[in-house]
């Protein structure tokens, strides 16, 4: 049974159905909730925080599933403060791209995207678009590369927030339950893996929540879903000589895509000659390796990278899949447009952006909670 006095597993009502438990979508319930209505969330995993939950391996400390980085947005930054009262501070050294021997500041992939913007717009005479891309937070040019800011504690101040905005806006969630398919009539009709049928006036989605089957005005909509295994392997060091450095996007190399050292986020549980490091692996090397091989070889591949020297003991490690289905933006725009807005779509693929496209709307919960 639910607050309202709905009970489970026969048509219950509901004014907002939110798929998914994922930072985005909770702080939409926020907002939701601030606004009257009545939220459920509706989650297949067991817990909540998507892919900024962490995970505790035999012999290292609760740490963050993957390599993470937030691209900058000030706007961004300061309602995450703000809103979710995390303690931000900037990533050092900065985060970098490395390819080959060489390293460069991460910040000037945004150089190569706004040019990438301008060209396109400009071969489109698309001006109006050029003119409105000149406010998004990825149109812009780096030469003295900005500050990346993210949670002192990693995502472990992320789960904290999350849990502290559950309780204190008392959002309804329902753990371990899919929704499978969603189709429309006067309201929407959302069908959950065990048979539940919610009834709901509107319903929120991301960029990564993935439904069998969404029927809109009696005609099912086709879609593609690109499905994507994040593998993560996270060794707790000691004795090893470590390279300093905070997240690096890994170039040109065949099994390591992504490092970050997550040391500061632990430091107060490890020993002061340990590291704790993160490596974001290729899924079709990390599978055909194997789990027991795939520790030796990416330290091999570390000492090669130079991220790594010397000799030392690898105290414990853990590897890590986290399963996500991407939506083509295609089918979401479709999905908006044939629930006429029935179904909102949040784009949720990059962190920070996503939360700027919705400052305009949640900001008003700041100002009615000041
Ligand atoms: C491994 C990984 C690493 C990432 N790293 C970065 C990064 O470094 N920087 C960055 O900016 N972005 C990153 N992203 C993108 C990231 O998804 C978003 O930044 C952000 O987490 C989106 O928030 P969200 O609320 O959409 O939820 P997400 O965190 O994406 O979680 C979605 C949730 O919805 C649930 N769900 C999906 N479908 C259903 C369904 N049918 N029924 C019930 N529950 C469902 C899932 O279980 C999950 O908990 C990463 C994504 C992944 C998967």
């Amino acid at each position: 049974m639910n607050k309202h006095g709905h009970k489970l597993n026969e048509e219950m009502k509901i004014d907002h159905v939110i798929i998914g438990a994922g930072p985005i979508s909770i702080i939409e319930a926020c907002y939701q909730i601030s606004r009257g209505k009545e939220v459920l969330i509706i989650e297949e995993r067991d817990r909540p925080g998507g892919a900024w939950g962490t995970i505790q391996y035999d012999g290292m400390p609760n740490v963050e599933v993957g390599c993470h980085v937030w691209d900058v947005s000030l706007p961004a930054y300061d309602f995450l403060e703000e809103f979710m009262k995390l303690k931000l501070q900037p990533l050092t050294p900065s985060p970098k791209i490395k390819r080959k021997l060489v390293r460069i500041p991460y910040d000037w992939k945004m150089n190569i995207a706004t040019l990438k913007g301008v060209v396109r717009n400009l071969r489109t005479l698309n001006f109006k678009h050029l003119k409105a891309s000149v406010h998004q937070p990825d149109f812009r040019w780096s030469l003295r590369p900005s500050k990346y800011l993210y949670p002192v504690n990693g995502a472990k101040d992320i789960e904290q927030a999350i849990h502290r905005l559950i309780e204190e806006y008392n959002i309804q969630i329902i753990f371990n339950q899919r929704v499978k398919s969603i189709q429309n009539d006067e309201y929407l009709k959302v069908d959950l893996h065990d048979g539940t049928r919610i009834v709901s006036d509107r319903l929120t989605m991301t960029s990564l929540s993935t439904v069998d089957s969404i029927v809109l005005n009696k005609k099912p909509l086709e879609f593609n879903v690109k499905p994507v295994d994040y593998i993560h392997l996270h060794l707790l060091l000691e004795d090893f000589e470590v390279r300093k450095f905070s997240y690096e996007r890994v170039f040109e190399n065949e099994l390591i895509h992504r490092v970050s050292d997550m040391t500061s986020q632990v430091e107060n549980e490890i020993d002061d000659s340990q590291y704790l490091l993160c490596v974001g692996v290729f899924e079709n090397e990390a599978k055909a390796i194997g789990e027991h091989a795939l520790k030796d070889k990416v330290i091999l591949h570390l000492k090669e990278l130079g991220y790594i020297k010397g000799e030392g003991e690898v105290v414990s490690s853990g590897v890590n899949v986290y399963s996500s289905f991407y939506n083509d933006p295609v089918y979401l725009e479709q999905v908006k447009e044939r629930s006429n807005q029935k179904i909102s779509v949040l784009h949720s693929t990059n962190f920070t952006y996503g939360i700027f496209h919705q400052l305009d709307r949640w900001r008003t919960v700041l100002t009615a909670t000041n």
